[in-house]
């Protein structure tokens, strides 16, 4: 019918507006490297190059137990890891959501003296033996006096901190500043793992914070350890409610840390001659200089609480998607010559015509559209869009959507989602081009032989660990990724047959304990 014409061929103009072809992402890369490069070079710089101080990633042969805490957002986590030095490890874990009065509580003693209780009663539940033992050697000392000596065996912890923090060494940082509805003056400026240790002293506890952990670092660690494979994974990156990347980079091209007053630089070992340096890429090109924009785009941006800032992460990550989608629809729902979701009984002849959306949907309202629905039309290959339709009427107060207004939903959804995973392949290429993993153009560049021919060596893998919903479930985020790669000249059909992309769960924990380990061989 003409109706169901009018809303194709609207949904196809919508969806066209979000192609993202080669020569863009081909600009774009070489605007992230340059980027990369005035990030190792100055601090302040768009795109911050966080000089970790972790200085080795791991392998798999590395063995232990060691403990691991996350304070994120609305929970903290507490977990023990043993690593059993083959690629595999155990993980035991307990979570308590943070009451609202500690995270605006007056003093940093009141939040990490709760975090402290929280490790207390983690040790006892799960490592009774080890804790029990402690008390009683502690005793004995204490009994015996200072001449007395027997080794305390003591947890090495990691402490992933998803703040912004200016870190000064493994396990030094200082908060800039509390986000995520966190709010106590008292803390900024202060050094968290100080903090942490403090209360963790005040209780006699036998664990020691070792490290302070980034949670892509912590993704990067996790990945290498688990990676089949000896060579170590270059990059880890997420792609969840936000997204960001941490990379192997050489000491001597992080120009910065020589330059920073050595208070703040703080002690670095460089006996790999590497560090991992956390890019908080979710802020590249601010300035719009190569980025792609939308009409939908700039609405979300200006009516966001921080516009101008994350751009990159606006167009890529979860926390936005499914809000960009929403701004799509609703533009098509308001233009009164586009049939989407309209009321086939009503006269379409008259302005006033209804919609099927009711009136409390809450596709009326900012972020009321989670980016999972995107991975649901995106991937629905039931007969007439069934699974898009039933959620449409489930979640989002849409009754009655007819075949041809789910199809022009999952139209756009799908060419928002693509570009999505060709901006992170943007971001992957950089890393991957920047730290020169691939050899010299000429070595990649003989592409007479097809895809598929030759085996590839194990030594000429580069492996890159992610971690996210949208990387984990949207439908073909990777191949994506990967079209894209192929796009790239410097990378080729060649080159992205030797980038090996996994999920590394628990970055988090496992990662934490690694990092934790790291710096006890450092330290
Ligand atoms: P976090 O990054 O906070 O650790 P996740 O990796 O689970 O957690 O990411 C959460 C984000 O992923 C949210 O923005 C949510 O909307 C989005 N999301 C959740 N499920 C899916 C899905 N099936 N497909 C795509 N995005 C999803």
């Amino acid at each position: 019918s003409p109706h169901s014409m009018a809303l194709a061929a609207a949904a196809e103009r919508v969806a066209a507006e979000f192609e993202y072809p080669a020569e863009q992402i081909n600009r774009a890369v070489h605007e992230f490297i340059r980027e990369m490069d005035e990030g190792l070079e100055t601090q302040g710089a768009t795109m911050s190059q966080i000089p970790t101080y972790v200085t080795a990633v791991p392998n798999g042969t590395e063995k232990g137990l060691y403990m691991a805490v996350d304070l994120g957002g609305t929970n903290f986590r507490v977990c023990s890891i043993q690593l059993h030095g083959n690629s595999t490890f155990s993980l035991t874990q307990s979570k308590v959501k943070i009451p609202h009065d500690i995270m605006t509580a007056k003093t940093s003693h009141e939040l990490f003296s709760f975090l402290a209780k929280q490790i207390e009663a983690f040790l006892k539940t799960h490592h009774e033996e080890h804790y029990t033992s402690h008390v009683e050697k502690r005793r004995r000392q204490s009994y015996m006096g200072k001449a007395y000596h027997e080794e305390l065996e003591v947890f090495s912890l990691g402490f992933t901190f998803s703040f912004p923090v200016q870190q000064s060494g493994i396990n030094k940082g200082t908060l800039i500043r509390w986000t995520k509805g966190f709010d106590i003056q008292e803390t900024i400026g202060k050094d968290v793992c100080a903090l942490l240790q403090k209360e963790i002293d005040a209780l006699h506890l036998p664990v020691r914070v070792a490290a302070l952990v980034n949670d892509t670092v912590g993704t990067l660690m996790a990945r290498s350890y688990t990676s089949p494979g000896k060579t170590g994974t270059l990059l880890g990156a997420i792609f969840g409610t936000g997204t960001n990347g941490a990379y192997v980079e050489k000491l001597s091209r992080i120009t910065k840390l020589s330059k920073m007053a050595s208070k703040d630089a703080g002690d670095v070992d460089d006996s790999t001659g590497e560090m991992i340096v956390n890019t908080e890429w979710g802020s590249f090109d601010n300035h719009l200089s190569v980025l792609p924009v939308t009409p939908y785009d700039r609405s979300l941006d200006a009516e966001s609480n921080n516009p101008g800032i994350q751009m990159f992460e606006k167009r890529v990550s979860g926390m936005f998607l499914g809000e960009i989608l929403r701004r799509a629809i609703m533009d098509l729902v308001r233009d009164q010559s586009v049939p989407l979701f309209s009321d086939e009984h009503s006269n379409q002849n008259d302005v006033h015509s209804t919609t099927n959306i009711h009136d409390d949907s809450s596709l009326y309202k900012q972020w009321g559209l989670d980016t999972s629905f995107l991975s649901i039309a995106s991937g629905d290959n039931s007969v007439g869009l069934k699974a898009t339709r039933q959620t449409l009427d489930n979640e989002y107060g849409v009754s009655a959507a007819s075949a041809e207004d789910a199809e022009a939903v999952r139209l756009i959804a799908s060419a928002i989602g693509k570009r999505a995973a060709r901006l992170s392949a943007v971001a992957i290429a950089a890393v991957v081009i920047s730290t020169g993993k691939l050899g010299a153009p000429k070595d990649i560049a003989t592409t007479t032989t097809h895809a598929g021919d030759a085996e590839i060596n194990e030594d000429d893998i580069v492996d890159i660990g992610v971690d996210g919903s949208l990387v984990e479930f949207y439908p073909n985020f990777e191949e994506y990724i990967r079209e894209a790669l192929r796009e790239v000249p410097e990378i080729g059909v060649r080159g992205e047959r030797r980038i090996r992309i996994g999920i590394a769960k628990d970055g988090s924990g496992v990662g934490a304990a690694l990092i934790a380990l790291v710096a006890d061989r450092v330290g």
